[in-house]
């Protein structure tokens, strides 16, 4: 068969994963990437089991710190629960992992041949007969993936009744670099989480989570972090001290889920087909999976089969893990009535923790399907 070309709109995590798997089952691909450089925020990110297996078979080699044990605990650091390691990756599959998302972003990019990669380049419009508007011109491919972010232009596009939603949260994260390196855990209170991942290199990922409403800024986010949180236990106050930046969002999430996440040649991909709230960690791992189901279609079938395929695949796992994202917020950060934070902690405090390193399982258990690399003299 002879070469097929597609065109990326967006050069995130699922874009870039997505170029991969397509590259790689012997497709043309170009990315167009509005920034003018592949970059990512100074925060990290967890990779579940099954965005590790997604990585592997997408042959991304990107250095991930395998999670060794901690606990969930509360603000003082007594222990609700303790996270056995041994015991998630007898559940799991493989230990919970992490990384600096700039480091993903750049394993994810040399996994590309340069000349794939467009930056500097501001989609406009996309149709569903393969035609892709850009800044600068017109260009044409036999597929498009919108791999354009929360806010995709395209999806607004095609799907303009969808809404994208506050999720009842801001987010603080940040990164440190700390002598020692603390072991994971999380804390949770009336209304907030901390949740503390060590990476590689002794740099430490850290984020706060509080429940309140959309729009409120702080003229300096550290200040606020330390009067609110400095004698919660340690080592929150010294990782807030020891991070260079400290970057705060407000949470959001595509409420309207979409009847479809494909129209002519045009899929939908992360974020733009299924931006959930980041509760349960999943969003970059479910971009991930997705890269390479549509691949693994795209590799066999015609494009209208591989879309087909990728949809009916893609869809109701996806927008079931986003419910369970949702839920997840529920009982976690965004519980504030001190009695049911109370029982939660009592709750949470009879759990074995074979219970407690269960959870989560059903989704990360995921597997991929097997991709047949195409070697590039075939092309
Ligand atoms: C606080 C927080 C914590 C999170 N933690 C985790 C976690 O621990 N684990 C996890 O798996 N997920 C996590 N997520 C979710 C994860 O970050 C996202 O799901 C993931 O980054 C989505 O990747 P994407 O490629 O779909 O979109 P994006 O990363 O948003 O990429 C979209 C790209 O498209 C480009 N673009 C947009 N419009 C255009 C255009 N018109 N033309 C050209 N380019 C364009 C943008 O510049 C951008 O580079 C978290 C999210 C948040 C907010």
């Amino acid at each position: 068969m002879a070469s097929r070309h597609a065109l990326v709109v967006g050069g995130g995590i699922g874009g870039l994963a997505a170029a991969i798997g397509l590259h790689r089952v012997g497709w043309q691909v170009t990315v167009l990437e509005r920034a003018s450089e592949l970059t990512a925020i100074g925060a990290g990110i967890s990779l579940w089991p099954n965005a590790q297996r997604a990585l592997a078979e997408l042959g991304v080699n990107a250095r991930i710190a395998p999670q060794s044990g901690g606990g969930l605990v509360d603000w003082r650091g007594r222990r609700l629960a303790s996270w056995d390691a041994d015991a998630f990756v007898r559940s799991h599959g493989l230990p919970l992992g992490a990384i600096h998302r700039a480091k993903l972003i750049e394993a994810l990019r040399s996994a590309l041949p340069a000349e794939s990669l467009k930056t500097g380049v501001e989609v406009t419009a996309a149709e569903p007969s393969g035609i892709v508007r850009c800044d600068d011109g017109e260009l044409e491919a036999d597929l498009i993936v919108a791999a354009d972010g929360i806010n995709s232009p395209i999806r607004q596009q095609l799907f303009p009744a969808a809404r994208v939603a506050y999720s009842g949260g801001a987010a603080f994260r940040g990164i440190a670099k700390l002598p020692l390196s603390p072991s994971l855990s999380t804390t949770w209170a009336a209304g907030t989480e901390i949740g503390i991942l060590p990476l590689p290199d002794d740099e430490v990922y850290w984020w706060v989570c509080e429940a309140r409403p959309a729009g409120i800024g702080h003229e300096d986010n550290r200040a606020y972090l330390r009067e609110k949180y400095g004698r919660w236990h340690e080592p929150i106050g010294q990782l807030i001290d020891a991070t260079p930046e400290i970057l705060r969002h407000d949470l959001q999430h595509l409420a309207t889920p979409l009847p479809s996440y494909v129209r002519g040649k045009i899929a939908l991909l992360g974020d733009s087909a299924h931006a959930m709230p980041p509760f349960l960690g999943q969003g970059g791992c479910q971009a991930l999976e997705d890269a390479v189901v549509l691949a693994e279609h795209a590799g066999k079938s015609t494009v209208e089969a591989a879309l087909r395929g990728y949809d009916t695949e893609r869809r109701p796992r996806t927008q079931k893990v986003t419910k369970a994202s949702m839920r997840a917020g529920a009982s976690g950060p965004l519980l504030r009535n001190p009695a049911a934070v109370a029982l939660r902690a009592a709750f949470t405090r009879l759990l074995p923790s074979a219970v407690t390193t269960r959870i989560g399982a059903s989704v990360s258990r995921w597997e991929p399907p097997k991709l047949t690399p195409v070697p590039p003299r075939t092309r």
